[in-house]
């Protein structure tokens, strides 16, 4: 009897084991475009399913499918559709939005909801094909060639991890209360709600993002606003084999509105300012409300011990350290151009193309890399 009460014991206690622990091949940490490009590719790649476990607190296509859906695209449909067609996991679903963005004039954008809703219909489908975890990260950690994947819910252990954990938008503490945050400025009809008749809004930043939000406060007829800006307005440029302002450069009706409007015949209500400590010191102190447009910053990554040096990562192929990799905005690739000038791809059909690019090197069973061993880099090679 006594031995029966043991042995239920010891497999209740080697269930409650087995259902913390999971193993694994690839952990793809992160659900937004990046992430699910990721998990797309590698099923294209041959990876059984069941070797893919996909992390994500939301599984909501990231910050971009949190709040853009209303968001003029920066890129031309064409593009959103060449994304989808790269994948054959994608191309194989053919639900209602997929369709519909095939129905789009390809040479013109549109608000952001047209790919938002296709990368939200593929994230249920790839959902119902790999293993997934509805938790947060917490913590990695390499030992014994495995990565040790922490969240609340489970560890994972997996050969290979890929961060497509993203980023958020960057504030500063400039000296103004009131601050409408960057998720509803994007959208007019949210930003509306936060406007009063005598308002002055100052707004931080001068690329794509500040220069909607200034189209925005504009056409909502916002007493005055103020634009403290660093760099000039740029447009892409056709160079032939090459693009000038690839990534900096404005592009769609924000590109149209800067031009036509902005550039030729400045509104009154507008006041473009550089930024420098004078010009805030004699402006902010109007300003009711402030909207920062100045950037997005990496999310925080897990907690490591040590091990995994984040800063280690090669942008040119994702790898951070053997067996981990980074991808997304969090890890863009970076590139030079023939002027000399740093770009990053950090358009969603930049991820196809990087992903694409780099797979056979995360593939690869001998894996090179950098580890932090007794605070030392040193090069350590998998076999
Ligand atoms: C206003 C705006 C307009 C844009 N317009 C376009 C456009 O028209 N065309 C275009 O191609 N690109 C556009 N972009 C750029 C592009 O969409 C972004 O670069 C892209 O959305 C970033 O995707 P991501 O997957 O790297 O990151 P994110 O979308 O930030 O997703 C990261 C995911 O990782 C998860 N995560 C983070 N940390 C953890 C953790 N520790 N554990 C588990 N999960 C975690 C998050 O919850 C999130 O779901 C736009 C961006 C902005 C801001």
């Amino acid at each position: 009897m006594v031995k029966k009460q043991l042995l239920a014991a010891l497999c209740c206690l080697i269930h409650l084991t087995t259902c913390n622990y999971e193993s694994t091949e690839w952990a793809v940490v992160g659900a937004g475009p990046a992430g699910i490009t990721t998990v797309g590719l590698l099923l294209d790649a041959g990876i059984e399913p069941n070797q893919i476990t996909w992390i994500d607190p939301e599984f909501n296509v990231g910050w971009l499918g949190n709040y853009c859906d209303n968001v003029p695209a920066n890129v031309k449909t064409r593009l959103f559709v060449e994304f989808i067609l790269a994948c054959n996991e994608f191309c194989s679903l053919s639900t209602e939005s997929i369709k519909k963005l095939f129905t789009y004039e390809p040479e013109k954008e549109y608000e952001l909801f047209i790919i938002l809703d296709p990368l939200r219909d593929i994230t249920h489908h790839l959902l119902k094909k790999i293993n997934s975890i509805q938790a947060k990260v917490t913590s990695l950690a390499y030992h014994d060639l495995t990565w040790h994947v922490g969240t609340a819910k489970k560890q994972i252990f997996s050969k290979k991890v890929i961060l497509a954990t993203g980023s958020h938008p960057r504030t500063l503490d400039y000296d103004c209360d009131c601050q409408i945050p960057l998720h509803d400025a994007l959208d007019k009809e949210r930003l509306k709600h936060y406007l009063e008749p005598d308002d002055t809004i100052g707004v931080i930043g001068g690329s794509h993002s500040a220069i909607l939000i200034l189209k925005h406060l504009h056409e909502l007829a916002t007493k005055r606003i103020i634009n403290f800006y660093k760099n000039p307005i740029v447009y892409p440029v056709d160079m032939g084999d090459w693009e000038l302002h690839a990534s900096a450069g404005l592009r769609g009706e924000t590109a149209y509105w800067a031009k036509n409007v902005l550039e030729k015949e400045k509104p009154a209500n507008i006041l473009r300012l550089k930024n420098s400590k004078k010009t805030r010191t004699t402006w902010l102190p109007i300003c009711d409300k402030i909207i920062y447009a100045c950037g997005f910053e990496r999310n925080d990554l897990p907690q490591n011990d040590n091990t995994t040096p984040y800063e280690c990562y090669d942008c040119t192929n994702g790898s951070i350290a053997p067996g981990l990799f980074g991808i997304g905005i969090a890890f863009p690739e970076k590139w030079e151009d023939p002027h000399g000038n740093i770009e990053y791809g950090i358009g969603i059909p930049d991820f196809m193309e990087y992903v694409q690019d780099s797979l056979p090197s995360w593939m690869r069973k001998k894996q090179t890399g950098y580890l932090l061993r007794f605070n030392q880099l040193v090069t350590i090679k998998q076999l």
